[in-house]
């Protein structure tokens, strides 16, 4: 039997971002003034940030 290799590494589309406070932090697509707005949302402490990165 070969030896399974544990490095496979599959590059995911969809990366995940967490908050300081430990909350995973989802993302929100809201509609305001007939605009589409994308907003970032902390799951634990409700924390909203424009982008993902924001949260560090
Ligand atoms: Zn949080």
């Amino acid at each position: 039997m070969a030896a399974v290799s544990k490095n496979s590494r599959s590059t995911s589309a969809t990366q995940r971002f967490y908050c300081p406070c430990g909350g995973e932090i989802k993302m929100k697509t809201l509609f305001e003034n007939g605009k589409v707005k994308n907003l970032a949302e902390c799951e634990k402490c409700k924390r909203t940030e424009r982008r993902p990165r924001d949260f560090v």
